[in-house]
């Protein structure tokens, strides 16, 4: 069963940090890249939350328990983590937010932005993606990064 998109509040996040460094550590290997001190920082502190953070934000809080990072310096490692698709950027929001979805590099990402609780939910559809595809091309247009965000208001602020 896939996981929901918007996970419940009580969700055991723990697990869901585990698995995403987990993947990191893995998808690091795999492609022969270090998953260095700065770089696995950067993404604990993404993965506090799900949540989409600014870079300053960022280094504010990677800072914490240690020496604040130069912004070039996490600049840098946001580029290498959005290369590897384990972090996203919100262009809306001018914020990144780590991927907990292991989902293929390219793929069509559609970013779900709670305007309530700042959640951020990434909903799949292939459906879509070849739609958006087939009309890129018939313009003769090649496609870089195939994102949509939507805000609205996520099931669980609904309930509430
Ligand atoms: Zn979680
Ligand atoms: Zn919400």
């Amino acid at each position: 069963m896939p996981q929901p998109v918007f996970l419940a509040p009580d969700h055991d996040h723990g697990r869901c940090t585990a698995d995403a460094l987990a993947h990191a550590e893995a998808l690091c290997a795999q492609r022969a890249q270090r998953l260095t001190p700065i770089r696995r920082r950067v993404l604990e502190v993404l993965l506090e939350h799900h949540k989409p953070l600014g870079a300053y934000e960022i280094i504010d809080r990677a800072a914490a328990n240690g020496t604040r990072p130069a912004p070039i310096t996490v600049y840098r490692v946001l580029d290498f983590l959005r290369e590897h698709g384990l972090v996203h950027r919100i262009e809306s929001r001018n914020a990144f937010v780590a991927c907990v979805n292991n989902h293929a590099s390219g793929d069509l990402v559609v970013f779900l932005i709670c305007e309530r609780c700042g959640e951020v939910g990434e909903a799949a559809s292939a459906a879509v993606a070849s739609e958006l595809k087939g009309a890129a091309r018939a313009a003769g247009f090649a496609p870089k990064t195939p994102v949509i965000e939507i805000s609205g208001i996520c099931s669980h602020c609904r309930a509430a």
